[in-house]
């Protein structure tokens, strides 16, 4: 029987912390040669370009007619890698002076996360939140139709997107379909990369690193196809966690609760009541149509919690049982035998 596991990031619960991102770095490929500047959890601010700049705008998924796209792949700049420059590690640490790192090689203009903070609106109406991404280990993945050596595959009992390394050769038609721009070029060993869904953790019952690690418990997963599990209420039943771009068409298995923001400041500091900060559009063109009605959800239940009333949703959301986070992959990490045979 095919699985199906999900995860939601709650992004009203994500500090941008990025201990998921270094979790999974450190994990899988803090010493692999070529992987210095893979990320294959990046958290960014929105609004904002994103990692690499401006993906969004690159293209890949299917098209109206369930054509895969062939997009853009990203550049290194765009990525915002550093390749090849040296920094003056030497003068850093000899100089009597003091002298901060930095490339040899002129100004970076653009990182991971450059954009950190930035946001949008006009003080003091301005906001941001903050966005994990990592593969969505689509239920339709246009990298796994688009690779010409079959390369990729969807494993049935996770349902995660993996690669046959010795397959790949490295063309990288997935990164160019991918239009969540999450597959990453590994130069000294010419094949591409993407993030694993921690699937050696998860044979084991361990969740996967950048949920277990995650210091904000804003992440769940679980399998989607079980009615009792965390995820599935969250997204199937009661609405409150959506796709991102979810037309894109690939059917992402990564899904998001809705930011919420305080209500607009006027000018002489009076909160209007039930002014939202955030524009509904802007939410719209990330979440799709449904994201209005998650919130006015979520909004509703906040209100049930204000006046003293049980909120299935809330408590869910707030973690009081935080084992819920984890679902079936509730393993301690530190008590696995994590030899193989
Ligand atoms: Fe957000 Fe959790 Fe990642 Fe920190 S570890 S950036 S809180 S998802
Ligand atoms: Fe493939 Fe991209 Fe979907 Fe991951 S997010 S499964 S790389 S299309
Ligand atoms: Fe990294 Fe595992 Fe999270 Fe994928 S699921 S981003 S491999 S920690």
């Amino acid at each position: 029987m095919s699985r199906q596991i999900a995860m939601v990031f709650d992004l009203n619960k994500c500090i941008g912390c990025q201990t998921c991102s270094v979790a999974c770095k450190v994990l899988w490929h803090k010493d692999e040669p070529g992987a210095d500047e893979q990320w294959w959890c990046s958290v960014n601010t929105l609004p904002g370009r994103g990692t690499p700049r401006d993906w969004e705008k690159m293209g890949g998924g299917y098209d109206e007619n369930g054509k895969v796209i062939l997009g853009q792949h990203p550049t290194p700049e765009e990525f915002g890698s550093r390749s090849g420059s040296k920094y003056n590690w030497e003068e850093v640490h000899t100089s009597a002076d003091h002298v901060r790192l930095q490339p040899k090689d002129g100004e970076p203009e653009w990182a991971m996360n450059w954009d950190e903070d930035e946001g949008a609106g006009e003080f003091p109406n301005t906001y941001f939140y903050y966005m994990p991404r990592i593969c969505n280990h689509c239920s339709r993945p246009s990298c796994v139709e688009a690779c010409p050596r079959q390369a990729l595959y969807k494993r049935d009992d996770f349902g995660v997107v993996l690669r046959d390394e010795g397959q790949c050769e490295g063309n990288q038609a997935c990164a160019r379909a991918c239009p969540y721009k999450k597959i990453y070029f590994n130069k000294v060993r010419s094949i591409g990369q993407h993030c694993i869904g921690c699937f050696p953790r998860l044979e084991k019952n361990v969740a996967p690193a950048c949920v277990r690690q995650c210091p904000g418990r804003a992440v769940f997963v679980g399998y989607r196809d079980d009615p009792d599990s965390t995820v599935h209420k969250l997204i199937d039943e009661w609405g409150v966690a959506l796709p991102h771009h979810p037309e894109f068409g690939t059917a992402p298995n990564v899904f998001y609760v809705p930011p919420l923001a305080p209500f607009r400041l006027a000018p002489d500091g009076r909160i209007e009541e039930g002014q939202r900060r955030i524009p509904l559009d802007f939410l719209e063109s990330q979440f799709g149509p449904a994201v209005g009605e998650a919130i006015d959800i979520l909004e509703t239940e906040i209100d049930r919690k204000k006046r003293g009333e049980s909120s299935e949703i809330m408590d869910t959301l707030i973690g009081y049982r935080w084992e819920e986070f984890l679902g079936p992959f509730n393993a301690d990490p530190a008590e696995i035998d994590w030899r193989t045979e």
